[in-house]
């Protein structure tokens, strides 16, 4: 039980049952969804805090409602070690995720049915670059670009040659299954060839950006979102940052336009995980995430897998199951159940639907955050071997479990 549930525990049992159980699954299990993390205790004492009780709306010096004194104080705080942490013009860290401050951008740089192209779903784009069934595919006229099917890849030359017929109004780079390095400035030439407003989305690569792991957009983009919560290891939530001269259209969009009051304990909680992403810590924390990435890389390879462009820049990997002729899905539930966290993913040119697609996506933010090295990131990979050889085994299955939870124990949560 955590000192932050004790009183949960005492208020009301069937809420605190399910955060311990949740508490004990974290722990247990090993986290290798791409897109998760273990914020640390003070990234999570300040979620908790009373700023959560505080109406805010407008921006520090432009509130509504009184008593503002430390809501405006920690958001500029918050805001000024983004920029520092960046590099950045100007940031808003009011959306109340990566998807909300998508939206923002859209609303605050275009007119409904202007033209976006950005990275397609099965290629590893986000569902708010473009996607039919998000409001970025619905209210915009919505172009993709893929990867080259050879080298899975992105393939500049296709880029580009899209890029000039539908002559888009905003492109978007950045991607949410791509595990390779992402060319920030080839994206940028390119935009700037066809006129273009560039976003990058460094949602899932954020922390490795901040601690200089992975290059950094800001000097090329016009605009940069992220969330706050993937490898950056922070609360949930969003962050935009941007040129001054979109300062005033990005903020408009967020408030009054498309949000109300912010929520000032992830806002606080946001301004902490900055603090720690900016020290000497968090840069070996970054390069130890793509260190543990390549080893997992190269422990799967040794057993016999397919990997997606062959290995990883970053922190993630996709497995392309196809060979061995299961599918995701069920390749997910039994790692699963083997106590292996990871979700079914398309890989590029799936021939399977999104529902069952024929990979999975693995990430090492949050193993890394649990002390996790190249040496355990190689036992990792005979976990999933084992559990992939062992696919309908439940009794199999269930003793890897009992493995997984044994290793585990040496790597305490934050
Ligand atoms: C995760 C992600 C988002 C959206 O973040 P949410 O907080 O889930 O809304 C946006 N863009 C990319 C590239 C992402 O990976």
């Amino acid at each position: 039980m955590t000192d932050a549930t004790s009183h949960v525990a005492q208020t009301d049992r069937e809420v605190f049952e399910l955060i311990d159980a949740e508490d004990r699954r974290q722990a247990n299990t090993i986290r290798l969804i791409a897109s998760e993390n273990y914020a640390s205790a003070a990234v999570r004492e300040a979620t908790a805090s009373r700023f959560t009780n505080k109406y805010s709306e407008g921006y520090p010096g432009r509130r509504y409602y009184q008593g503002q004194e430390y809501t405006d104080a920690v958001e500029n705080l918050a805001c000024q070690r983004a920029k520092s942490l960046f590099g950045a013009e100007h940031a808003n860290i009011q959306p109340y995720s990566g998807s909300p401050a998508n939206l923002a951008i859209y609303y605050a740089l275009l007119e409904l049915g202007d033209t976006v192209l950005g990275m397609g779903l099965p290629f590893g784009g986000h569902l708010t670059h473009g996607y039919k069934v998000s409001f970025s595919g619905r209210f915009y006229d919505s172009h993709h670009y893929a990867v080259d099917e050879e080298s899975e890849r992105i393939d500049f030359d296709a880029v580009r040659k899209i890029a000039h017929e539908v002559r888009p109004k905003l492109m978007i780079c950045g991607a949410s299954a791509y595990p390779r390095t992402i060319d920030f400035e080839a994206f940028a030439e390119i935009a700037e060839e066809v006129d273009a407003v560039l976003l990058a989305d460094i949602a899932h690569i954020a922390g490795l950006v901040a601690g200089g792991a992975h290059p950094s957009p800001i000097e090329v983009a016009d605009v940069v979102s992220t969330t706050t919560h993937k490898t950056l290891r922070g609360p949930r939530g969003g962050l935009i940052m941007c040129r001054q001269e979109h300062a005033k259209a990005i903020d408009r969009a967020v408030f009054p336009a498309l949000q109300g009051g912010p929520h000032m304990n992830a806002v606080a909680a946001a301004a902490v995980a900055f603090g720690e992403a900016s020290t000497d810590e968090f840069k070996d924390y970054a390069a130890q995430i793509v260190k543990n990435a390549q080893a997992l890389a190269e422990g799967l390879l040794s057993h016999g897998l397919r990997l997606v462009t062959g290995g990883t820049d970053n922190h993630l990997i996709l497995v392309d199951l196809t060979p061995r002729e299961i599918g995701g899905r069920d390749a997910a539930l039994a790692l699963e159940k083997a106590g292996v966290v990871v979700n079914s993913n398309s890989i590029p040119f799936d021939k399977r639907g999104p529902f069952d697609p024929s990979g999975v996506r693995i990430g090492t933010a949050a193993v890394t955050t649990r002390g996790m090295n190249e040496a355990a990131m190689t036992q990792i990979a005979d976990f999933i071997g084992q559990a992939l050889d062992n696919l309908d085994d439940d009794e199999s299955l269930h003793e890897i479990a009992q493995d997984v939870q044994q290793f585990c124990s040496d790597y305490p949560l934050p």
